[in-house]
């Protein structure tokens, strides 16, 4: 199978990377146009700055073509910046970020740790993958999930990773790891 990683900005090689060694080299594709989702069976939205990937998203095509896909049902895995496009609601900071794929039943709030804890690392629990080295930089966290979306790791009183049937979001990032087993739950639940 090959996964598409949305190229604009962020870490798209480190995902690339991490993809390939879950599928074999040459697994993962870089995406900047619509079309080229038709080639994978999943996609990754990376970490980085959620305006600039949003911004980039929306005037390819790469956006609408998401928002069906996964509406549909194709497997999406968002990190961090990732996290924030997926949502359907976020907060006053939102309105910067311009409009969202809103396809996950979640409320986001940016930078949600502050500037004290601009970036830290925690080990955490997850549900189904178990505890994970997570990796925070000017993290996103999950204010409330409602619906069919459900938490499946927390830190404090936020939700920092959840699920909803083929989408996926994590506030930290995996593909700054060596630890393959995040991917490997992705790339499995996608097959
Ligand atoms: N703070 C960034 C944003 O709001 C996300 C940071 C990240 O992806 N590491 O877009």
């Amino acid at each position: 199978m090959r996964v598409g990683v949305i190229a604009f900005q962020g870490t798209v090689s480190e995902h690339m990377r991490m993809a390939d060694a879950v599928l074999g080299s040459g697994s993962a594709l870089a995406v900047r146009r619509a079309e080229e989702l038709d080639d994978v069976s999943a996609a990754i939205i990376p970490g980085g700055e959620s305006t600039t990937i949003g911004r980039l998203m929306r005037n390819s095509g790469v956006f609408e073509k998401l928002k069906q896909l996964g509406d549909g049902g194709f497997p999406i895995w968002g990190t961090c910046a990732g996290m924030i496009m997926l949502a359907k609601e976020g907060d006053g900071q939102m309105r910067r970020t311009g409009e969202l794929l809103g396809l996950m039943n979640m409320k986001v709030k940016r930078n949600a740790f502050g500037r004290q804890r601009e970036s830290f690392e925690e080990e955490l629990e997850l549900e189904g993958i178990g505890e994970f080295h997570c990796v925070f930089i000017r993290a996103p966290a999950v204010e409330k999930v409602y619906g069919k979306c459900r938490a499946i790791a927390h830190l404090g009183k936020y939700v920092v990773a959840a699920e909803q049937e083929n989408l996926l979001a994590t506030a930290f990032h995996p593909e700054l790891t060596n630890d393959l087993k995040f991917h490997r739950y992705f790339l499995e639940k996608a097959r």
